[in-house]
């Protein structure tokens, strides 16, 4: 998105540089750095004055997506990897917080921790991701990325899995040779009662310390675990998430601060989202509980059918087992999408009637994908504290679902490259992040990234981008005991295609 006299300008400063600074000389597009900020589990209407006064400060100067999506299954890891892809599940290949890789266990699902992933390349004589992500970009650039997290290691990790620049996590220290650093200067997480919000403010000192420094990385990214964790444990909007909310936005404030103070010297463009949105949980089986009940899986360790998180693989895809299975899903009430392969590319109903397919939601994976895909169902019930969104799914609440509560997502963006104040309605996803980063910087985008710069929030001159359209797919199957419908509703943006919601009616025989 520069224009050439840009590049000439670099190019004048290149040669009047040489005498004295040889080493900076190709550096003037790399002069605004970038850091990236996730609130695991923020909804947006947490943004307010009263629980979120420096996320919301910053919200009235920032540009701003309206129509941002969180990528499906909205789980943490999923979007992690999309972020730092710049692509979909079907294209990245980590599909879940749980995922099913047979070389490493072919009986089960396996966790998504840094152990975990560190398997996969061995086991699979593959890459843990089959895209390309930013931080390799960097690495071609000679410029590197650091990750600070506060949550999981896997989530950590996946946002820079080549280790070009590090990961700063309290789990997870690399480069190894990193580690007696940050020991020796930020010390340890403090422990006790608060530990989670020791954690926070451990990864904020570290992101200010070894991050946003002079020669510092070009991109830092920092990822806070809540309001996602208190979330789960105690509710949305309970006491505990609005504490932690409070805490992670006072840490937020911090960072503003400190590159306040930092004025013109350094500046920074300062991009903000999240994974996911959050809805309360209704009680529902297990769904490998419910597949051995219904006699379609043997036990809990056998290999015939395997279930990680909503994905499910039959042994040799059995075709009759693959639909016996889809038909049995389709009665619950527990169930909403369910999604299976299209019978050829690009189609968008599933090769099971009744299911929209892998390909329309970007979950078509070449090796990894299984044979069927569950959605809990959800509805706009609202929980006690009065935030509407319920999901048929295990625990107090969460997320993982199709439901617009957790897919609709804010992104926030501030700084010199961005448009101030500027909002926008057309379609966005976490897979744009990386995109228009790289846009800024003037780098190319790998064939692997499906998501696309947000020019409509940059400063500079840009084409039209086009309308966004509507699209609902619908389909249904009818049993003796009724008829299931499923829709899906997509905005599309010229090529690209965002995920809405999906919806279930089921309605009964007469
Ligand atoms: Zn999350």
């Amino acid at each position: 998105m520069k224009p050439h006299f840009h590049y000439l300008l670099c190019f004048f400063l290149a040669v009047s540089l040489q005498l004295g600074h040889a080493q900076n000389t190709t550096d003037h597009r790399f002069e605004v750095k970038t850091l990236i900020v996730f609130f695991d589990g923020l909804r947006p209407d947490y943004i307010t004055e009263a629980q979120m006064p420096n996320l919301f400060a910053f919200k009235k100067r920032a540009a701003w997506g309206k129509h941002h999506h969180s990528v499906f299954p909205t789980v943490t890891r999923v979007n992690s990897a999309s972020y730092a892809t710049g692509s979909y599940p079907g294209t990245h290949g980590l599909l879940g917080n749980s995922i099913y890789i047979p070389e490493v266990a072919p009986n089960k699902s396996i966790g998504t921790s840094y152990g975990d992933l560190s398997k996969i390349p061995g086991a699979t004589s593959g890459p843990l991701l089959t895209a390309k992500s930013l931080g390799e970009v960097l690495a071609d650039a000679g410029q590197k990325m650091m990750v600070f997290s506060s949550g999981t290691t896997g989530q950590a990790f996946l946002q820079n899995h080549t280790v070009n620049g590090a990961v700063v996590n309290p789990d997870l220290i690399l480069p190894e040779s990193f580690k007696k650093q940050v020991s020796d200067e930020i010390g340890l997480v403090s422990q006790g009662t608060d530990e989670e919000m020791g954690r926070h403010k451990w990864i904020t000192d570290a992101l200010l310390k070894y991050g946003l420094i002079k020669n510092g990385p070009l991109v830092s990214a920092i990822w806070f675990s809540d309001p996602d964790g208190a979330a789960h444990e105690h509710g949305i909007g309970s006491e505990e998430a609005v504490k932690a909310i409070r805490y992670v936005d006072g840490q937020f404030g911090r960072i503003m601060d400190a590159l306040q103070a930092k004025g013109t010297d350094e500046r920074y463009n300062v991009i903000i989202s999240t994974d996911h949105g959050f809805v309360t949980h209704k009680e529902k089986p297990g769904l490998a509980d419910f597949l051995i009940r219904e006699g379609f899986k043997k036990d809990k360790e056998s290999d015939d059918v395997v279930v990680a998180e909503g994905a499910i693989y039959v042994k040799n895809h059995d075709e009759k087992v693959i639909s016996s299975i889809v038909a049995a899903l389709h009665k619950q009430e527990w169930v909403g999408a369910v999604f299976t392969k299209g019978i050829k590319k690009g189609d968008a109903k599933g090769e099971v009637k009744g299911t929209l397919s892998f390909d329309l939601i970007h979950y078509n994976h070449p090796k990894r994908s299984g044979d069927i895909l569950v959605a809990p169902n959800w509805n706009d019930a609202k929980n006690d504290k009065g935030y509407a969104g319920t999901d048929f799914s295990g625990g107090v609440a969460g997320h993982g679902g199709s439901s617009p509560y957790e897919i609709n997502i804010a992104l926030l963006a501030a700084g010199p490259d961005f448009k101030a104040g500027a909002t926008t309605e057309l379609p966005t996803s976490n897979i744009d992040i990386v995109p228009t980063v790289l846009s800024i910087y003037g780098l190319p985008k790998p064939a692997t990234m499906d998501g696309r710069p947000v020019a409509e929030l940059l400063k500079g001159p840009q084409k039209a981008m086009g309308n966004t359209k509507k699209l609902v797919l619908k389909t249904e199957a009818s049993y003796p005991w009724g008829t299931y419908k499923l829709s899906a509703e997509m905005s599309v943006l010229g090529a690209c295609q965002y995920f809405n919601f999906a919806q279930t009616e089921r309605t009964p025989a007469h």
